[in-house]
């Protein structure tokens, strides 16, 4: 089964294909994932000054600002191909997935040409200050506080969990700036991640890679020109964009066939029984549902946004798991004694963040529960 085309979107392809043939990819460039890590940035942004120049850089945005204008389906053929070339579709997911769109839609004209063009070319990088230590799943209960001094703002308080702070030029920062309903005192700000009193650790993962940090924030001042969309209108803002990487979920099922080739060679190679066959067997059939699940909501004119996509990251988090369980039992102590396996051992120790980014399991299950099969809300 693949993406039924219609005669634009199959040259959309070819042309891609095309270009991918020769792109000169950068030395050290490697398929990091939605986030770089410190050592990936310079490879990374060389990729997006190629992405860019081959005129492949944001897209999906519109063609006035930058973009190409990409249909979701388009989107969807790009993600794929990608994953298939095993190379990066951009720099990383917030610029193009978040800051990017935010500021096409809630940002002022000057706001839109000081930072979209240098998004699309790679010079500059973003985050996502939206977490904090008692504020994730419930993220309305931030408490970084801005107040207003002046011409600008004085913001202080503790975010965590915050990919990429510890080399980011720019980050999105959420704020509350007024009392009164949870959700409506939110003021979402464009943070210049060198100012002062900015002081990003970076966290040690359990995978040894360090791509998020704990950011504290002592009396940073930011001018009131940065902030975005309206004040304590930022809940709107925030949200108005988030799910939008959604809609190259199923692209993962590129990298889940491979995994699964490389696991059957070493069932074969070891013999394995019968057992451990049909639990791979299963596993295939459910990569395969994931890409037809993904396939169908796109063909059905899915943005992104809608709760039914909350599914698609459910299945393809757990298949991420199970596989890597699965690896576990085939390859059993030549996972860990030895150097003969380093990118399952990773696979492995990354699976887990999966399931919490972007919404962990539960509230997907949840939204899953009361927003597409309508269960009473407990
Ligand atoms: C790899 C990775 C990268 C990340 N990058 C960023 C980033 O760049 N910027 C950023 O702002 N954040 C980032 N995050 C943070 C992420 O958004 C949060 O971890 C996530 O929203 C969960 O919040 P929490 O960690 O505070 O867990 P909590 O919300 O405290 O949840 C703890 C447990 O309770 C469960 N739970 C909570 N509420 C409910 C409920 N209502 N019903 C049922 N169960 C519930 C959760 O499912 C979870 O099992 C990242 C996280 C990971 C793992």
């Amino acid at each position: 089964v693949d993406l039924p085309l219609e005669p634009h979107e199959r040259a959309f392809r070819d042309e891609l294909l095309a270009w991918l043939e020769h792109a000169p990819v950068p030395p050290g460039l490697r398929d990091y994932g939605a986030t770089p890590t410190a050592d990936d940035v310079e490879p990374a942004k060389a990729w997006q000054r190629t992405l860019y120049e081959g005129g492949w850089a944001g897209i999906g945005w519109p063609v006035e600002h930058g973009g190409r204008g990409a249909s979701v389906v388009e989107e969807a053929i790009f993600a794929e191909e990608l994953a298939r070339a095993r190379l990066p579709r951009q720099l990383n997911l917030v610029g193009f997935d978040l800051a990017g769109p935010m500021i096409i839609r809630y940002g002022t004209e000057e706001q839109r040409s000081r930072f979209l063009p240098r998004i699309l070319t790679g010079q500059d990088v973003w985050s996502q200050l939206f977490s904090e230590p008692d504020a994730g799943s419930d993220l309305a209960g931030l408490r970084t506080a801005a107040t207003r001094t002046g011409e600008a703002w004085c913001v202080s308080g503790q975010k965590v969990w915050t990919s990429g702070a510890h080399y980011s030029d720019y980050g999105l920062l959420l704020a509350r700036t007024g009392g009164g309903e949870r959700h409506r005192g939110i003021t979402c700000f464009v943070l210049p991640m060198r100012s002062e009193g900015i002081d990003a650790r970076p966290i040690e993962q359990m995978d040894g890679e360090s791509k998020f940090n704990e950011v504290f924030l002592d009396g940073v001042t930011i001018p009131d020109e940065l902030v975005l969309g309206e004040v304590n209108a930022g809940w709107i803002v925030a949200m108005s964009t988030l799910g939008r990487e959604r809609r190259t979920l199923g692209a993962h099922a590129v990298q889940y066939f491979a995994h699964l080739d490389e696991l059957r060679g070493e069932i074969v190679a070891r013999g394995l029984g019968v057992e451990v066959r049909d639990r791979w067997a299963e596993l295939w059939w459910r990569v395969r549902g994931l890409r037809l699940t993904w396939l169908r909501e796109l063909s059905g004119g899915a943005d992104g946004s809608e709760p039914r996509m909350s599914l698609l990251k459910l299945l393809s988090t757990e298949i991420q798991r199970d596989l890597t369980i699965l690896a576990t039992e085939v390859l059993g102590a030549d996972l860990v004694a030895g150097d003969a396996y380093p990118e399952w051992r990773h696979r492995l120790l990354a699976a887990p963040g999966a399931s919490i980014a972007g919404g962990t399991s539960e509230i997907q299950r949840s939204i899953i529960a009361e927003r597409v099969l309508g269960l009473p809300r407990r």
